[in-house]
């Protein structure tokens, strides 16, 4: 139960995170709230009486970045371990509930945060709060020594999948999580006093955020979080895991990938500032609108027969990840071909003025991205996470004032030639090892 595969450890993607209005979503009365419980529970209630169900995200503010020295691979076990009992569910756990009631579910661990998501009929919310409460406040009494060893094996079997991972090669090289290699040799050490010293440090109220989306009456589904998680009592121990700072990238980095089965692709990573406000998020889904174009267009025009391009960034509260990547579907690899059109292709970007027109279609294209992430109720709790109900107007408004002066501005001053991650996914015929590096060149060391 890690985020879906081609995200990653980097959890969230920025396409989810720019979940917004719609125009059918728009018409709908939003009167959304964001309140804190006395133990320091962050609540957002989102009703949207247009929908059969209800979406419920908790959010804790701790991730793989909190694991400590030697024990890679904590927060993820940790998450893992939670479905499996807590004190009033006992040792059956608590996907048997889930099932019972309908839900679907999913958890995730990201390098910043640890979620769980639950969707069921809007009649099942009651059941649903009590098992996040259950997870929250009493999860330590289903984790047992044979819980710890049989997931820690699917643990195990899932980094060793992620070796096929570039995002996961991408993040060791950025933020040297080892989480590809490091994971598996540390998961078969972590022990349940670790475990426990995990879960008491980072799933507690006042390190975590709940979010409901969907169908609910909202005096109602408050009554029901008072009633749940109010009892739940506040650590008082100091907060651990306070997100990944920014990685250096002090020139050009290459980091190339062997891999079995895959095409061969070129992504082209950089880090880009971003405090976690709707107005930049917007800046940066503009960057990606036009950067993005600007590359996809200028390697299709350029011969390469069936290439794929995509541009997109992953947001943290410190800072962004922006990145293209460029998939050769057939024939040789032309790595610095590629790479030449990648600079071709910004520096057009920067220097091209922006007719209105195309700033026109640009901001339309933005919100209808954004219509399309509210449509899915993850999405929307993701956003409603970090934004909160007013964020919602403050991105739109942010792109209905985009400049096309400063969208050509920021081209040019965040994705410089000088300061970038370039890994190369490299096929190999042998299936051992499955993602071997083969070379690190890091100019910062
Ligand atoms: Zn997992």
């Amino acid at each position: 139960m890690l985020v879906p595969k081609r995200l990653s450890i980097f959890g969230i993607a920025f396409a989810v995170c720019s979940a917004l209005a719609t125009p059918a979503a728009a018409s709908e009365k939003r009167d959304g709230v964001t309140y804190r419980l006395d133990n320091g529970l962050r609540v957002v209630l989102q009703p949207m009486a247009g929908l059969p169900s209800v979406t419920m995200l908790v959010s804790y503010g701790t991730g793989a970045s909190a694991d400590p020295p030697r024990h890679n691979g904590l927060a993820h076990l940790t998450e893992h371990l939670t479905y499996r009992g807590s004190r009033h569910i006992g040792k059956g756990g608590l996907i048997p509930v889930l099932h019972s009631i309908g839900a679907e579910y999913r958890g995730y661990t990201a390098l910043q945060s640890t979620g769980y998501v639950t969707t069921a009929v809007a009649e099942q919310l009651p059941a649903m709060l009590w098992l996040e409460s259950e997870r929250m406040g009493f999860a330590l009494d289903g984790i047992d020594a044979a819980a710890l060893e049989v997931e820690r094996r699917v643990v195990v079997n899932e980094v060793r999948e992620r070796g096929g991972d570039v995002w996961a090669h991408i993040a060791d090289e950025l933020y040297g999580r080892d989480t590809v290699y490091a994971e598996e040799g540390d998961s078969g050490r972590l022990t349940l006093g670790d475990v426990q010293w995990f879960f008491q440090s980072a799933y507690r109220p006042e390190n975590a955020t709940l979010v409901l989306f969907g169908r609910f009456d909202p005096d109602r589904a408050r009554a029901l979080v008072d009633q749940y998680f109010g009892p739940i009592r506040a650590s008082g121990l100091a907060p651990i895991g306070e997100g990944p700072p920014p990685p250096k990238l002090c020139g050009s980095h290459t980091l190339d990938v062997h891999h079995p089965y895959r095409d061969a692709s070129l992504d082209v990573v950089w880090i880009v500032p971003y405090d976690g406000s709707p107005e930049q998020r917007a800046r940066i889904d503009a960057l990606t609108l036009l950067a993005g174009n600007w590359i996809r267009g200028t390697i299709l025009e350029s011969g390469f027969a069936g290439a794929d391009v995509y541009a997109r960034a992953t947001s943290f509260s410190t800072h962004a990840l922006w990145s293209a990547t460029i998939e050769f579907n057939a024939g040789t690899p032309a790595w610095k071909h590629a790479e030449a059109l990648v600079w071709h292709a910004l520096t057009t970007a920067a220097s091209e003025p922006i007719s209105s027109a195309q700033l026109r279609s640009m901001r339309a294209e933005l919100l209808t991205d954004l219509a399309l992430a509210w449509d899915d109720p993850s999405g929307a709790v993701s956003f409603l996470a970090d934004h909160g109900p007013g964020g919602l107007d403050a991105y739109r408004k942010a792109v209905e004032s985009l400049d096309g002066a400063a969208m050509q501005r920021s081209v040019a001053e965040l994705l410089p030639q000088d300061r970038v991650l370039l890994a190369r996914w490299i096929p190999k015929s042998d299936v051992s090892g499955l993602g071997v590096v083969g070379r690190r060149k890091d100019p910062c060391r």
